[in-house]
């Protein structure tokens, strides 16, 4: 069978390096293209070089439109604003659109489902390591079966990081909120400062921490009367989240247009 022929978006970050460095060790999958801004310093440089394995022959562009010539699949971990007019020529295409980015407001995840009614393929998800998948279960029935017990999420992250709370922590808080049958958006409490009064019952809380080069931290903890349950991940390199994104593109590959999680990629919807 054909190799299904990948572009990289971002290819300059730190994601990026990771997902050329997945596209080339992943059977069934090329790296086709690897594309990043205008006046990013990457730009010119080879594709494998520059994620430290051998060339690939690919030289990362400043140019969309032609790397999308002859493309099956996008993995795109940006920003929103990239991927959102991403998603929008995704579609217009018929392409596979791998998502990691995070940070995505209302309006953007909105403008992405759209693309994905009109033909993209798109698996988006705030994690994209299997263990986060096997987390959010857990997460999602700890909730429901200690129903009254108050839930934070923490997180730490890295001191580049530009959005918080974290994708990740966001989809554990839904996790959380779809276990109690609540929503997440009436329920959370994204940050808290001064006099805040007693903690309100059967709220989400969330707690951000920055600092060095930490890949990603998360623990949700539900705390009761007399105990604490505390449910965590620690993401020790980025390999974890570039092969789930392969993994991904592999997958969505055989599906009809439309918006998927990672759920849906391990086949655990049930
Ligand atoms: P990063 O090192 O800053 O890389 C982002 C890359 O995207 C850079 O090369 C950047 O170019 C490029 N970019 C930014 N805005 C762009 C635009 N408007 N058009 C085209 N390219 C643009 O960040 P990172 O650590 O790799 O993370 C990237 C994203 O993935 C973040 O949202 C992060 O939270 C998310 N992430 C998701 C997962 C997951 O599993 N879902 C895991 C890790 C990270 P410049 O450097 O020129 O700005």
């Amino acid at each position: 069978m054909a190799e299904l022929k990948v572009v990289v978006a971002g290819a300059g970050g730190r994601m990026g390096a990771a997902n050329i460095r997945a596209v080339a060790a992943q059977a069934g999958l090329s790296l086709h293209a690897a594309v990043d801004r205008v006046g990013a310093d990457a730009i010119g440089q080879d594709a494998g070089l520059f994620a430290g394995i051998a060339a690939q022959g690919v030289t990362i562009t400043d140019d969309l439109d032609v790397a999308l010539v002859g493309a099956d699949i996008i993995i795109d971990f940006t920003a929103p604003q990239a991927s959102v007019a991403l998603a929008a020529r995704v579609a217009d295409l018929g392409l596979v659109h791998i998502i990691g980015t995070t940070g995505c407001s209302e309006a953007d995840d909105a403008a992405i489902a759209q693309s994905a009614k009109d033909g993209a393929r798109i698996v988006k998800s705030g994690n994209f390591s299997m263990g986060m998948v096997v987390l959010t279960n857990l997460v999602e029935k700890a909730a429901a079966a200690l129903a009254d017990y108050d839930i934070d999420i923490l997180e730490m992250h890295h001191n580049r990081k530009v959005d918080a709370p974290s994708g990740t922590a966001l989809m554990l808080g839904e996790a959380a909120a779809k276990g109690r049958d609540i929503s997440l958006k009436a329920h959370a409490v994204r940050v808290r400062d001064g006099h805040t009064g007693p903690r309100e019952t059967g709220t989400i809380g969330f707690a951000t921490l920055r600092g060095g080069t930490v890949v990603g931290d998360h623990s949700v903890i539900l705390a009761g009367p007399g105990e604490r349950i505390e449910l965590g991940h620690r993401a020790e390199d980025r390999s974890i989240f570039a092969n789930g994104a392969a993994r991904a593109a592999l997958w969505a590959a055989d599906q009809q247009p439309g918006l998927y999680s990672m759920v849906d990629v391990l086949g655990l919807n049930d």
